[in-house]
């Protein structure tokens, strides 16, 4: 398979089509999603091509853990953290998940309500 597998986020990491980029290491890419619902809308994912955190395995520990701590980072530096902010990761249909890549979706700028509905 090539890099970043099968789907409209592996095109991204590929370059193949245009996306805001914010952030990227060898392992994470992170950009602004297309259909923002605040004010700040960021994904970040992984390069490796896993389509959810339920295909991750024990190999994809370290992997995840850099995730979960790029997230963080990029919050911190879109200046999130004061007022707080929401990462959250679907997965598959009734988890509202639509593009089969891993991914945390980083929604600050505004209040989040509970529960997401
Ligand atoms: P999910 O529904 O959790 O799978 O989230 C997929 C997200 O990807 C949605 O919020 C979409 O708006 C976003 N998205 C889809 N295509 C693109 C794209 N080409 N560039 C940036 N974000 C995208």
């Amino acid at each position: 398979m090539s890099s970043g597998g099968d789907t409209i986020f592996g095109k991204i990491i590929r370059r193949e089509i245009p996306a805001q980029i914010v952030h990227e290491t060898e392992h994470v890419l992170a950009f602004r999603d297309i259909s923002p619902v605040a004010p700040s809308h960021i994904l970040v994912i992984p390069k490796k091509p896993i389509s959810s955190v339920a295909s991750a395995g024990p190999a994809d520990r370290e992997l995840l853990g850099e995730l979960l701590l790029e997230a963080a980072e990029i919050a911190r530096r879109e200046g999130l953290e004061a007022d707080g902010y929401r990462i959250v990761t679907n997965i598959g249909s009734f988890g509202g998940q639509t593009v089969p890549h891993l991914h945390l979706h980083i929604i600050g700028g505004r209040q989040c309500h509970w529960p997401p509905g």
